[in-house]
This record gives structure tokens, C-alpha cells and sequence, in this order.
């Protein structure tokens, strides 16, 4: 198949990308290097650099390229950032989305697979989480996501569109070529790793007081190379609808640092720091749905495995893509 991949050259993306080249599929990448990585983007792919926001822009790039389907990836991902800077989160992530979609109307483009987040449910009622939580998002952020979501429903019904939005836990780890490289970083596993590496003296541990066996955070995380087998399968599997995806394993913040430890053999210092605001005590996945209905199976549950292939990409890139 020809896939248009929008983000590309992001975390998610670029190892998506990577895995349908393997299988054989043709892929133009779209994206506008902001805050992803030309070095990411595999040198199979077709990169067309261009914005969401540029309506003409999109909409050309897939008259010209006429694909079979998109792998919408392309979009701002900070909940913090979403809480000071609503305004960013609905331009580039909604309008870019309106953009996309008209576009795809334009170009006969049928199925589109989205990639959407547990940050829709919010502070959720049950956990483990499943596709029936209510959507109730507790940032813009997840609420821009929601939008899109809602927006893909309504594409499907009126016009006949093959949507699939996947809502992913917390991405991890890394392939052999491409990882986790975010200015500035945020998340949890990468910002271990800078530890472990020296590149920071130690890691905050945002609370150590919520309702959990060690007082951290617990959330459910899932190797991006089973993200991107089951963005594929998706886009093979002929149907419709929403998928959490996570492994339904939940691990503490200091578990993770644990596991850090034992996989790098490195002390990773840590101090208690305050609770980062909007953050909920656990997120765990229930995605039997998407074992179901996609015939997914994640081959990199262990929490360990998922840490080590992070090692693997940090040793290898210890400045990210700038090197
Ligand atoms: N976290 C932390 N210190 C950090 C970064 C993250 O304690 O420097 C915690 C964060 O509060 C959350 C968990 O680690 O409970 C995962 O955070 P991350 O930003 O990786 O993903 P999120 O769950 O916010 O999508």
C-alpha cells in the first residue's frame, strides 16, 4: 500500500515508518521538522516538508501523491505546554486535522489511522481504563484529540470514511535506528536515561504521596515497535472504531528508576520534587479490544525489555539526533 504518514519525523512516526518500509509498503512522510528530526525520517520514504496549518500545502501534497491511506502522527504532544498555551494545541492539532481531512476528501483518500491518547478520559472512574470510560479531558492537550476524534466519527458515518483512532498510554523504548528525542524532554523513561547517561544530575520524582503501594505514579507503558504493529494492523484489519493500547501492566515511578538501574548498572539519583500538576495516580490500558479486533499482540510487554531498548538508542545517540 501507499501510506501518507503525517509526523514522520517524530517518536511514533518515524518508527512506524520504519516497520511498513520493512513490510514492503511505499510511504510518503509529511512534516514540518518542528519538533521532529530529518535524521529520523528512514531514507526509504519520500519526506514532503510541509505544515498541517498551510491548507493549500496538504492538500497538494496528497492531490500529488495519491495514497491509499494516512497515519495521521503530526501534532503537539505536551500537556503542560496545552495548559499555558491552549491556543497552540487547537490551531496545529484541530485545524491541522480539518485541513487533513478535507484534503483527503479532496484526494479520494478513504481510511485514515489516528493517533489519539488515554489523555481523552481524564481523571478516569475505573481502572483498568476501557474504550466505554467516559471522554472527559482534564487538559487541551486531550481535549484537541477529542475533537478530532469526534470529527473522524462523523467522517465515517456521512462519508463512508475508514477511521481508526488508537489511543495510546505511555510510549516508550526504541528501535535500533530511531527513539525518543524531545527538546526539551519531558517524559519519564528518557529523562532516566539522560540520568543514567550523566547528561543530568538526577531525576524529580514528581510525588511520592498518591494513593498508590509507593506513593508514585503508576502508568501503563508500551514499546513504540508494538505501537507501530498495531497502527499496521489497523491499517490491514478492515475496521472502524477506537483501541487503547497498553500492555495492562501498570509500574510505579520508582519502578521505573529500578528497572533503570538494574538494566544500566548506573545509580540514577533521585529527589522528591512536588506533584505535576494534572497529573492522575494510574493509568493502566484494558486493550483487549484491540487484541481482538486487530489480532495485536504486544511482543515487548516486559517493562524491562522496553527500558533496555531505550538504553540501547541512548548509549548509541547519548544527544539525541543533533549528533
Ligand atoms: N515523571 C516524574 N519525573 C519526571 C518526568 C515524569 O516523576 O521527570 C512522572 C510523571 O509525573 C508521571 C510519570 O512519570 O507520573 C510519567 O510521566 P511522562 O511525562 O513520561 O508521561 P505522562 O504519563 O505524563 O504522559
Amino acid at each position: 500500500m501507499k501510506v501518507f504518514v503525517t509526523g514522520g519525523a517524530g517518536y511514533i512516526g518515524s518508527v512506524t515508518t520504519e516497520r511498513l518500509l520493512d513490510e514492503g509498503d511505499e510511504v510518503v512522510v509529511f512534516d514540518n521538522l518542528e519538533r521532529g528530526h530529518r535524521q529520523a525520517v528512514d531514507p526509504r520514504a519520500t519526506l514532503i516538508e510541509g505544515d498541517l496549518r498551510d491548507a493549500s500545502r496538504i492538500c497538494r501534497a496528497l492531490r500529488d501523491t495519491r495514497p491509499d491511506a494516512v497515519m495521521h502522527f503530526a501534532a503537539y504532544a505536551l500537556v503542560g505546554e496545552s495548559m499555558d498555551r491552549p491556543e497552540l494545541y487547537f490551531d496545529n492539532n484541530v485545524v491541522g486535522f480539518v485541513n487533513l481531512t478535507q484534503a483527503m476528501l479532496r484526494a479520494d483518500t478513504n481510511a485514515i489511522v489516528f493517533s489519539s491518547t488515554c489523555a481523552t478520559y481524564g481523571q478516569p472512574e475505573r481502572v483498568p481504563i476501557s474504550e466505554e470510560e467516559p471522554q472527559r479531558p482534564a487538559n487541551p492537550y486531550g481535549e484537541s484529540k477529542l475533537m478530532c476524534e469526534k470529527m473522524l466519527f462523523w467522517h465515517q458515518r456521512l462519508h463512508g470514511m475508514r477511521t481508526v483512532a488508537l489511543r495510546y498510554f505511555n510510549a516508550a523504548g526504541a528501535t535500533a535506528k530511531y527513539g525518543e528525542d524531545h527538546e526539551p524532554e519531558t517524559h519519564l523513561i528518557p529523562i532516566v536515561m539522560q540520568a543514567a547517561l550523566g547528561r543530568r544530575p538526577s531525576v524529580s520524582v514528581f510525588g511520592e504521596d498518591y494513593d498508590t503501594p509507593d506513593g508514585t505514579c503508576i502508568r501503563d507503558y508500551i514499546h513504540i515497535a508494538d505501537l507501530a504493529q498495531a497502527h499496521i494492523r489497523a491499517l490491514r484489519a478492515n475496521v472502524s472504531g477506537a483501541f487503547n493500547l497498553g500492555n495492562g501492566n501498570g509500574y510505579s515511578v520508582r519502578e521505573v528508576v529500578e528497572t533503570a538501574r538494574a538494566v544500566t548498572g548506573k545509580p540514577i539519583p533521585v529527589e522528591t520534587a512536588p506533584r505535576r500538576p494534572g497529573d492522575p495516580p494510574r493509568l493502566i490500558a484494558a486493550a483487549e479490544k484491540a487484541r481482538r479486533e486487530l489480532g495485536w499482540q504486544p511482543a515487548f510487554p516486559d517493562l524491562r525489555a522496553i527500558v533496555e531498548s531505550a538504553w540501547n538508542w541512548h548509549c548509541a545517540h547519548p544527544d539525541g539526533y543533533a549528533a
